[in-house]
């Protein structure tokens, strides 16, 4: 029996979101994409508007929510504003505040969750360090116990809103080699010993802060630990199912946008007399273009119901990721194409999505990594 994935909630949602885009975000986003970042306000007026609590628990500010609603947020938020950059800015503690309301006790929640939902402080997630991406149970930075405080040091790097967090939740070793001896540590970033180290220059995103970190015999109450010493890699690989799921949502809602974008131009652009969409070789681009976006649109939709179902489904977002991303960079691509000259151009939002897509890949777990994770499981 067929049955459609969003109902009225997930539209109520949307409208919601269209209608903050428009005010809030269109009128200015060119101009942050220059300034290298928007205003701080924007995380306020979001949680106002109910996004930033989506899915968190009620007593925190948040709003339950399923997958599926969190699936129409970033689809609506990346079409409407064509920016993935500004949205994992925006919403930088959907992957570094899921680990809190998780492993957290009630006194971090208040501490932490309470006012990152409110939209009035920032959080990261710092996993990543200069000679440990895709190795995430290689990372080095240290904290060794002292008293009722760890004292960490180490670097973390391509922090996303890491320029500006008040809390980064922070990956780091407590133990021996690999994952057992890895623990998550909230470092608040007033801490003495924490500073940032570099604010990295992007190919897109440009609206979005990406730090170098660094830790200097950081002392860091030991009360900010979250769960278990020893046991934080198993937070992060399961929070890492749902950033994979988020960046899945972004490659097919800015494949879309794209789409979009290139059925409009096609249709209004004039060569040899006739519209770009009366060429066949255009408009089969465009069909070839439409059948990726929906079928991983569908995909994408399928693997967040199953996580509603409580199914385990750490292939399929790997899948998902993989195939969302590929469809993707070859809907940017052919969009600039398209436009011709005017796709190169600043003017045109698909400039952007061809450059912002290109993370896509990468950011999450590589596309590479993706093929190791399903390779593993299905070989
Ligand atoms: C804009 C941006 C924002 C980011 N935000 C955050 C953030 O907020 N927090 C955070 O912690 N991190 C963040 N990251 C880091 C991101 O998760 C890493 O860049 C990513 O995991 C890859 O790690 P790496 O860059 O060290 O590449 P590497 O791990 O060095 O990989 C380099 C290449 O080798 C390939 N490779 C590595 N291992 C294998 C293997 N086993 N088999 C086959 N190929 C392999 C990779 O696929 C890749 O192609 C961000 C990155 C970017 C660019």
């Amino acid at each position: 029996m067929f049955q459609e994935y969003f109902g009225e909630e997930h539209r109520l949602l949307r409208d919601s979101v269209r209608r903050f885009v428009e005010r809030e975000v269109r009128p200015h986003i060119e101009e942050w994409e220059d300034k290298g970042e928007f205003p701080r306000d924007l995380y306020k007026k979001a949680a106002q508007a109910g996004f930033l609590g989506l899915e968190y628990p009620q007593e925190y500010g948040g709003t339950p929510a399923d997958k599926l609603m969190v699936v129409a947020l970033i689809e609506e938020f990346v079409r409407q504003s064509g920016s993935t950059g500004l949205y994992c800015g925006l919403f930088s503690h959907t992957i570094s505040m899921p680990h809190v309301n998780h492993l957290g006790t009630e006194e971090q929640k208040r501490r932490f969750l309470v006012p990152v939902l409110a939209g009035e402080k920032i959080a990261s997630l710092g996993v990543t360090e200069p000679n440990a991406g895709s190795d995430v149970a290689n990372l080095a930075t240290r904290a060794v116990r002292d008293g009722d405080h760890y004292v960490v040091n180490g670097a973390k790097t391509f922090i996303t809103s890491g320029c500006r967090a008040d809390f980064v939740t922070t990956a780091v070793r407590t133990g021996g080699p690999g994952a057992k001896g890895i623990s998550l540590l909230v470092v608040e970033t007033s801490t003495p010993g924490f500073s940032v180290s570099k604010k990295i220059r992007k190919m897109g995103w440009h609206c979005s802060d990406t730090a170098e970190l660094s830790f200097v015999d950081c002392r860091v109450p030991a009360a900010n630990l979250l769960g278990k010493e020893n046991e934080g890699f198993k937070g992060i690989m399961v929070n890492f199912q749902n950033e994979r799921l988020s960046l899945a949502v972004q490659a097919h809602a800015t494949a879309m946008l794209a789409l979009e974008e290139s059925i409009r131009y096609a249709k209004s652009r004039e060569a040899f007399g006739s519209p770009l969409a009366g060429f066949q070789a255009l408009r089969h681009k465009l069909v070839d273009m439409a059948t990726q976006v929906e079928v991983a649109r569908e995909f994408n939709c399928r693997v967040a119901a199953k996580m509603d179902a409580g199914m385990d489904v750490t292939r399929e977002v790997s899948m998902a990721k993989i195939f969302s991303c590929r469809v993707c960079d070859q809907a940017v691509f052919d969009a600039v194409q398209i436009h011709g000259g005017y796709g190169f151009a600043r003017e045109y939002v698909v400039e952007r999505l061809y450059r912002d897509s290109r993370v896509l890949s990468i950011g999450g777990g590589t596309t590479e990594v993706m093929k190791e994770i399903v390779g593993r499981m299905i070989i």
